[in-house]
């Protein structure tokens, strides 16, 4: 089962890492838009690398 935690505490759980992703986006998308908005390149590339590191250790 793979496993995403947003800073928010918002969690989403499946066995697809490519819906888990997804699911994180849509909700980035969502609730964080301004914040997302707000971030650089390298900024989002650390957050993207978190991402992977989250994903490998499930
Ligand atoms: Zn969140």
């Amino acid at each position: 089962m793979t496993k995403l935690s947003c800073n928010c505490g918002f969690t989403v759980e499946n066995a697809d890492r490519y819906k888990v992703e997804a699911a994180m986006w849509h909700h980035a998308i969502h609730d964080h838009a301004d914040m997302l908005k707000t971030m650089t390149v390298d900024m989002l590339e650390e957050w993207l690398k978190n991402k992977d590191k989250q994903l490998a250790s499930a």
